[in-house]
């Protein structure tokens, strides 16, 4: 379902380049589960908003569901981003002034999806993720579990193929963190192909493909049971 071919990415802050990412291939089966790890800086979190197509190579080609992405429109590029791709990042990036459920409806309203149906999935995505009860509270008024699992509520509603998580526990302590995993692992079992950049050697070993990065480019791409 996925394909990188060759992809680079530099960019240039000043006088200097950054190398970000060094010709990636990368193919991605549909159902699979991949962590990401690497020093900080290698490349991680541009090689996810690049399978998120929030950035576009220099060179190369990033298929998608056999769409062969990098020159698409950017109007092209966001439909099949909001049909295919859900996104959870370590921040959540929730909206401050809305509440849980108002939160999880939004990227819908932009979409245009009529207001009774956006209330029905967003209902039952919080339902889903264990936080039914939070519907009206306000970000700040939540945990951060809670907030993790509203943004995975959000991601999950519209009911996407690939989902891309950067550092999803990075702010959670470990009986939350644990908790957000469970809900991505369960996902990932019901059809979703799932990818996790972390830090976290023990989060990132229980996947079934654990690809390493550094200095931009994939250096190990492990398969099958972890260490
Ligand atoms: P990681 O997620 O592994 O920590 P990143 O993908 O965020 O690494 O960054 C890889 C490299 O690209 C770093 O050197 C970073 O400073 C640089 N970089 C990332 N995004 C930008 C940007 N928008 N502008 C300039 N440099 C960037
Ligand atoms: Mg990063």
């Amino acid at each position: 379902m996925i394909k990188l071919e060759g992809v680079n990415k530099t960019f240039v802050l000043g006088e200097q380049p950054v190398h970000a990412l060094v010709d990636i291939n990368l193919s991605v089966a549909a159902g699979e589960y991949l962590s990401v790890m690497g020093p900080s800086g290698s490349g991680k979190s541009t090689l996810l908003n690049m399978l998120g197509l929030l950035d576009r190579p220099d060179s190369g080609e990033y298929w998608l569901k056999e769409t062969a992405t990098r020159t698409l429109s950017e109007v092209a590029r966001a439909q099949l981003r909001s049909q295919w791709i859900g996104f959870v990042f370590q921040a959540y990036h929730l909206v401050p002034r809305l509440t849980g459920l108002e939160n999880i409806e939004l990227p819908m309203m932009l979409a245009g999806v009529p207001a009774k149906e956006r209330r029905r999935l967003a209902t039952a995505a919080m339902e889903r993720l264990g936080i039914a009860d939070r519907a009206q509270h306000l970000p700040k008024q939540l945990s951060g579990g809670q907030r993790q699992r509203v943004a995975l509520a959000r991601a999950i509603v519209r009911k996407p193929a690939l989902l891309l998580a950067d550092e999803p526990t990075g702010n959670l302590d470990s009986h939350s963190g644990a908790e957000v995993v469970k809900l991505l692992e369960e996902l990932n079992g019901d059809g979703i192909t799932l990818l996790v950049v972390t830090h976290d050697a023990a989060l990132g070993a229980r996947a079934r493909r654990r690809i390493k990065m550094v200095d931009g480019a994939i250096v190990e791409d492990l398969q099958g049971a972890g260490p």
